[in-house]
């Protein structure tokens, strides 16, 4: 009780954010309550006059069921910001709901963004934030971010690399005295894993599956190499032949086979990396291994499949889909120390 009382006086004087702006979930971490807010990208809009209708949780829950006057939209999706105005209002209402109402000094805010996200959008981040009342705002880049949030010292003069396995995008980074000395960013994550079964089904059994249950065949036996056995699971959809609502089992094999195309995307970046970065870094990575991070990280067998391919071992953190908003919240903690490895 007495506890509260102190963290709400607290707030009133200043509680610092930490955000992770993902593609496919915005995070934010409050010192002093943890990881305060966790829900998808995703914004309702009315058609008619362009108002905002819902924000996450509850524009997910519209995703797909919407009727003609409003639709559900994923701004940051491809971790490009599409739409400069949604993103805005994702932005504001996050912080909105983060921060106390009654607060004498704006906080200072440390906000992880896409990579492949320009100079103009990155000033928008910026603006959407200011906006919302925050007083500083200092960017990261997602793989920075998550690279410091899985525990790698980015600070020390040796090559670690991350792999950041997020909804729209994949990341590799290899970091190096608090800088990213390779980067690299595909669009391609775990969406395009989703629309790749969605495909398969249409394809292979004339099943018609929304994306939300390709995405749960994908998070219930999806894999990148065989580690399981062969479990099956059931998948709902439309038989586009007969009209007909369907159930229909597929196995943990014929699902993997579904899901390679984007899977060996993400293989072939990581190798590309490896041979782009110099011999130094390199021998360091070796040493050192791979760290895989983002919602990508719990493919099961990702890890198996990418230490097959380079020879090099993969380690998975815990709550890898926490990493970057933990990194950005480190950034924050020990600002003054860690504030170069911000972009700006
Ligand atoms: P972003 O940083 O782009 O917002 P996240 O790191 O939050 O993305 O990861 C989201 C992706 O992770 C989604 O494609 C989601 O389907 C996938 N994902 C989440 N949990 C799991 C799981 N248990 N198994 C496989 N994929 C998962
Ligand atoms: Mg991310």
């Amino acid at each position: 009780m007495m506890n509260k009382f102190f963290s709400n006086i607290k707030e009133m004087f200043g509680t610092d954010i930490a955000m992770d702006l993902g593609t496919a979930n915005t995070l934010v971490y409050i010192p002093s309550k943890g990881v305060f807010l966790n829900e998808p990208s995703i914004v309702a809009i009315n058609t008619d006059g362009g108002k905002v209708q819902a924000v996450g949780l509850e524009a997910k829950k519209m995703f797909g069921r919407t009727h003609g006057k409003v639709k559900a939209v994923r701004p940051l999706k491809d971790g490009v910001i599409a739409d400069f105005d949604t993103t805005n209002k994702m932005i504001a209402y996050f912080i909105e709901k983060s921060l106390s109402k009654f607060r004498f000094v704006n906080p200072r805010m440390v906000v992880g963004i896409p990579t492949c996200i320009t100079q103009v959008e990155q000033k928008a981040v910026v603006e959407a934030a200011l906006n919302a009342k925050v007083r500083e705002v200092h960017l990261i880049q997602e793989p920075m971010a998550a690279a410091i949030g899985a525990g790698i010292p980015v600070h020390k003069p040796e090559g670690n690399m991350v792999i950041d396995v997020g909804g729209g995008t994949t990341d590799v980074a290899v970091t190096s005295l608090s800088c990213i000395a390779y980067g690299e960013s595909i669009r391609v994550g775990g969406d395009e894993m989703n629309e790749a079964i969605v495909r398969h089904m249409r394809l292979k059994h004339h099943l018609h599956i929304g994306i939300f249950e390709g995405e749960r065949t994908k998070i219930k036996i999806g894999s990148a190499f065989p580690v399981n056995g062969n479990h099956s699971v059931q998948v709902r959809g439309l038989n586009v032949r007969t009209g007909v609502p369907q159930s229909l089992a597929v196995t943990e094999d014929e699902i993997r086979m579904a899901m390679k195309e984007p899977v060996t995307a993400i293989v072939e970046v990581v190798m590309r990396a490896l041979e782009k970065t110099s011999p130094e870094l390199c021998a360091d990575i070796h040493t050192n291994g791979i760290y895989l991070t983002g919602g990508g990280a719990l493919i099961r067998g990702l890890d198996k499949l990418i230490e097959e391919q380079t020879g090099l071992k993969v380690y998975v953190p815990t709550d890898p889909l926490l990493s970057v908003v933990k990194g950005a919240a480190a950034v924050l903690k020990d600002f003054e120390n860690m504030k170069e490895m911000c972009v700006n």
